[in-house]
């Protein structure tokens, strides 16, 4: 049965080189399979601009995406707030299509509303601001006219600050509002919702003025890769190590058709 592969929060870099062996035995061996790849966001640790494309890694990386372009699965690609900056030339070299955050998709025969989720942590004020001020524009052209070297160094000193913030910060300030969640399942007609940023896989069921929404969360990749793997019965996580599947849960037989929508 055709089917469709969503992933995020891979964070590779040239430093975490099991990680990049998991994607690539990914892109190899288990997305071909799929009609469709979906990366929603922060697929690199962080990238810095398009103009790092040449970078030997970021080419295996874009190589491998190519690929499976060619092979007739088409990849998606959708920012995350590590590669924000991820601009037209990426797209152009990965044969990917960059999406919107949000984007409503038709999955076969369920709407269902892509994010990368970070949007949805609206408990985090601190971030939000921040967030608010990197996606503008005049501060992308402005970040972008700086020199390559000079924007990771600032990128880097960003990260470090970040984590050290993070641990002034509760798990629940760093998990997604469900108000929020909320406002975004009405204003788009109770779809199913799949994000990740979070790092916190799960599915969970929303009910919302008569309806039941389900929302999958991503899980974030280490030693074992994550997808959330759908077709027209519905979603399943699914792990993997460099060479070997494993089928981690799927969803309820029975409830999906009559739940959700
Ligand atoms: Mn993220």
């Amino acid at each position: 049965m055709s089917h469709t592969l969503f992933i995020s929060d891979l964070h590779l870099c040239v430093k975490q080189q099991h990680c990049t062996q998991v994607f690539l035995h990914f892109m190899r061996h288990i997305a071909p399979k799929a009609e469709a790849l979906y990366i929603l966001g922060d697929l690199f640790e962080y990238w810095a601009g398009d103009d790092d494309l040449d970078d030997p890694f970021h080419q295996q990386v874009i190589r491998a995406i190519h690929t499976l372009a060619e092979s007739g699965t088409r990849p998606f690609i959708m920012h995350g707030n590590r590669d924000l900056l991820i601009g037209k030339a990426l797209e152009k070299a990965s044969g990917a299509t960059l999406l919107g955050d949000p984007t409503l998709i038709d999955l076969y025969g369920t709407p269902t509303l892509l994010s990368h989720g970070d949007m949805l942590c609206t408990d985090d004020v601190a971030y939000q601001t921040y967030r608010n001020q990197v996606h503008a524009e005049g501060w992308q052209q402005l970040f972008l006219s700086q020199p390559l070297t000079q924007r990771k160094t600032q990128i880097e000193q960003l990260r470090t600050r970040s984590e050290i913030e993070k641990q002034h910060k509760s798990r629940e300030i760093m998990d997604v509002n469900a108000e929020a969640v909320a406002e975004l399942l009405r204003e788009y007609g109770y779809p199913r919702l799949i994000h990740g940023h979070t790092h916190r896989a799960g599915h969970i069921l929303h009910h919302l003025d008569g309806y039941t929404c389900e929302r999958w969360v991503l899980g974030d990749w280490h030693e074992t890769g994550n997808a959330l793997r759908c077709d027209a019965q519905g979603c399943h996580a699914e792990q993997f190590a460099a060479t070997s599947v494993n089928r981690e849960g799927s969803f309820p037989k029975g409830t999906r058709a009559a739940a959700t929508r």
